[in-house]
C-alpha cells in the first residue's frame, strides 16, 4: 500500500513580545502544570532568551530546566540525551538561531517527544523544517527528523538580531527558485516524484521575498514578519513534500561544496544566494532579477563579498554534483568542467 504521511506544526505564533507566552502556549497545547520541560539555548547571545523562556514556563507551573548548546554536533546531541534521562521531559524547546533548534529537533525525535521551535533569528529555513543539520568529522549532515509541534517567533527578538542573519535567511529563501526548477528537471528526466503543492508553497515564499527585497534591505520591522512567514512556509513545503526537494537543489549543493573547499565565515543563506544566481543562469531563467533582489537586500553576490577566492568558487562548482549524488539537478551526473565553471562564474559577475 502506498501512502504519504504529512506531519505539520500545530500552532504558529508570530508577533511582538510573544517569547513571554511560551508557558501559556504549552498549557494550551495540553501539557499540564508540573510537567518537566527541557529548554535548549545557545551559550552566548541566545542564552538570555533561553532564560526568558525558562521563566515563562516556571510562571505557568512547569518544572523547567535549561541546557546550553555550543554547536550542532554529536557531542551536544549526546549531552542532551543524558540531560533528558535525568529530567525526563515531556517536551523539548529549542531557543536560538539554529544549533539549539537542530539539537532540540533531533533529540526530541530520538526520544519520541515533541519539540517547540523558538527562533531568535531568521537566518535559514531550519526553524520550521523537519530536517536538522548535525556536524560530524565529514562536515554538516542533513538528517530527517520531524517538524516542531509549535513555532513561537518573536518579531522583537528577531528584529534585534543582526540584520545580516535576516538577509541570510532571505538568501536561503531565494534559493527556492532554483531548487524548484531542479526538482521539475528531476521529475521530467528521472521520473522523480514532484509535488505541485509543496513546490508552489516554496516558490510563493521566494516570490514574497523577491517582491519585498528593498523593504527588507532597509531592515524595517514590518518586513521581519514577511521573512519569518516565508521561512515557516518553506518548512511546511518540506513537510508536505516529505523531503527537502522544494527547498534544496543545485544552489544548496554549491553552498555545501563551498563550505568544504573554503574556510569562509559566510553564512548558509549567503552562499545559497550566490549559488542560486549561477544555477539560475544554467537553467536559463531570470538570474539578473535574482541578483538584483540579493543586492537590494544587501546580500553578497560575488566571491569577494563571500570572502572566498575565484579558485574556490570554481572548485566548489565542479565538486557540487558529488555532494549528494542521488539529488539530480541542473548539474547532472557528471557536473560541470572547470572551464565551464569559470565561464559561468564570470558571466554572472560572481568572479571577474
Ligand atoms: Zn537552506
Amino acid at each position: 500500500m502506498r501512502f504519504h504521511a504529512i506531519h505539520l506544526p500545530r500552532f504558529v505564533l508570530v508577533g511582538e513580545g510573544v517569547i513571554e507566552s511560551v508557558g501559556k502556549v504549552c498549557l494550551d497545547l495540553g501539557f499540564n502544570k508540573g510537567f518537566s520541560i527541557l529548554v535548549l539555548s545557545g551559550n552566548t547571545a541566545t542564552k538570555r532568551y533561553g532564560e526568558i523562556v525558562l521563566n515563562s514556563l516556571m510562571d505557568s507551573g512547569f518544572n523547567a530546566s535549561l541546557s546550553t548548546i555550543e554547536e550542532s554536533s554529536s557531542f551536544f546531541f549526546e549531552k542532551v540525551l543524558s540531560a533528558a534521562q535525568e529530567v525526563k521531559p515531556s517536551l523539548i524547546i529549542g531557543v536560538g538561531g539554529g544549533k539549539a533548534i537542530d539539537i532540540a529537533k533531533l533529540s526530541s525525535f530520538k526520544l519520541g517527544l515533541q519539540f517547540i521551535s523558538v527562533p531568535t533569528s531568521a537566518s535559514h529555513d531550519g526553524i520550521a523544517s523537519p530536517r536538522a543539520s548535525l556536524m560530524n568529522e565529514r562536515g554538516a549532515l542533513s538528517e530527517q527528523a520531524h517538524p516542531p509541534i509549535a513555532i513561537i517567533a518573536d518579531v522583537d527578538v528577531i528584529y534585534s538580531a543582526p540584520k545580516r542573519l535576516l538577509v541570510s535567511g532571505c538568501g536561503d529563501i531565494l534559493g527556492k527558485f532554483t531548487a524548484v526548477r531542479d526538482w521539475q528537471l528531476a521529475h521530467k528526466l528521472r521520473g522523480e516524484y514532484y509535488g505541485e503543492y509543496s513546490a508552489s508553497l516554496a516558490l510563493l515564499a521566494a516570490k514574497m521575498v523577491k517582491k519585498d527585497a528593498e523593504m527588507i534591505g532597509k531592515h524595517r520591522k514590518e518586513s521581519v514578519r514577511t521573512v519569518i512567514e516565508a521561512l515557516i512556509s518553506c518548512g511546511y513545503a518540506m513537510s508536505i513534500a516529505g523531503s527537502s526537494r522544494p527547498c534544496s537543489g543545485s544552489e544548496h549543493l554549491f553552498s555545501h561544496a563551498l563550505s568544504r573547499v573554503s574556510k569562509t565565515n559566510a553564512l548558509h543563506g549567503e552562499k545559497v544566494g550566490v549559488g542560486a544566481i549561477m544555477m539560475m543562469y544554467l537553467h536559463g531563467g531570470d538570474w539578473k532579477g535574482l541578483r538584483n533582489a540579493l543586492k537590494a537586500l544587501g546580500a553578497p553576490t560575488t566571491a569577494k563579498e563571500l570572502g572566498v577566492t575565484a579558485e574556490e568558487v570554481i572548485q566548489a562548482l565542479t565538486l557540487a554534483h558529488t555532494i549528494r549524488p542521488e539529488r539530480y539537478t541542473i548539474l547532472g551526473d557528471k557536473g560541470i568542467t572547470p572551464k565551464a565553471a569559470e565561464e559561468l562564474a564570470i558571466a554572472t559577475g560572481v568572479i571577474d
